[in-house]
């Protein structure tokens, strides 16, 4: 990752980043207000994924991921970005389960009822599809903004 000061840039390779604090970009979800906040983290949800499908894609052709397993490859790289420590365990051969503990998401939100890190959820159906080569159904079973502990929970089913 490349960063500028002279151009005001962080680049990695064609990818433009910037730091942003995450409570600006989860205080989106409030300014909208109402139900919005679920849209927000729906939408945020998309974006993640299609936007890090074209990441992941480029890290592959880059042979960035090594042999490892490409999820545990990409989660090293999610830690590295400060999306959170993850840890990934099997559960059986077509699914996977996630733990993400320290989620910006939530920690940017604050107290919810629901579930608000979409963005993670988006980023694993990008490595499943690109990792795994199939589209998978990822689900936030548990969020740190609902109230209890600091971790995440993520579950994914590549049985589809
Ligand atoms: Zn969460």
């Amino acid at each position: 990752v490349d960063w500028s000061l002279e151009s005001g840039t962080i680049m990695d390779g064609g990818i433009r980043y910037v730091v942003l604090r995450a409570d600006v970009l989860m205080g989106v979800a409030r300014e909208l207000g109402g139900s919005k906040p679920i849209d927000f983290v729906a939408a945020l949800e998309e974006s993640a994924f299609k936007q890090s499908r074209d990441s992941f894609e480029e890290y592959a052709a880059q042979g960035r991921f090594g042999t490892a397993d490409f999820l545990s490859s990409a989660s090293q790289i999610a830690g590295a970005l400060g999306w959170g420590a993850w840890s990934v365990s099997d559960t059986e051969s077509s699914a996977r389960r996630v733990e993400v503990r320290d989620s910006p998401f939530a920690a940017g939100y604050g107290a919810s009822a629901h579930p608000v890190c979409g963005a993670i959820c988006g980023v694993l159906r990008a490595i499943a599809l690109v990792g795994y080569g199939r589209p998978a159904r990822v689900e936030e079973v548990h969020c740190a903004a609902q109230g209890t502990g600091d971790v995440c929970r993520f579950h994914i089913d590549l049985s589809g």
